[in-house]
């Protein structure tokens, strides 16, 4: 269960180029942070690669190859 200092909270989000199989579910729910190279057919970032948690949650949960990660910040 999350906590009011969780739900508040930014994480960094990491992408493994590799393990894309260019759904693009992750442009789909935050586009101005993915986007799906059309040449590539694989997502990158075109932002910031921040987001708050619940938000970065739930791209991590859609995305079908576990190419999206959190990255604790430090
Ligand atoms: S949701 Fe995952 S597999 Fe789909 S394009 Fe984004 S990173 Fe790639």
């Amino acid at each position: 269960m999350s906590t009011e200092a969780d739900v508040n909270d930014t994480v960094l989000l990491t992408l493994d180029s590799e393990a894309c199989i260019g759904v693009g579910q992750c442009e789909l729910l935050e586009p101005t942070v993915f986007r799906l190279d059309d040449d590539e057919n694989i997502s990158v970032f075109v932002g910031e690669r921040d987001l708050l948690r619940p938000r970065a949650e739930i791209v991590v949960d859609k995305c079908p190859s576990g190419a999206i990660q959190i990255a604790e910040k430090t």
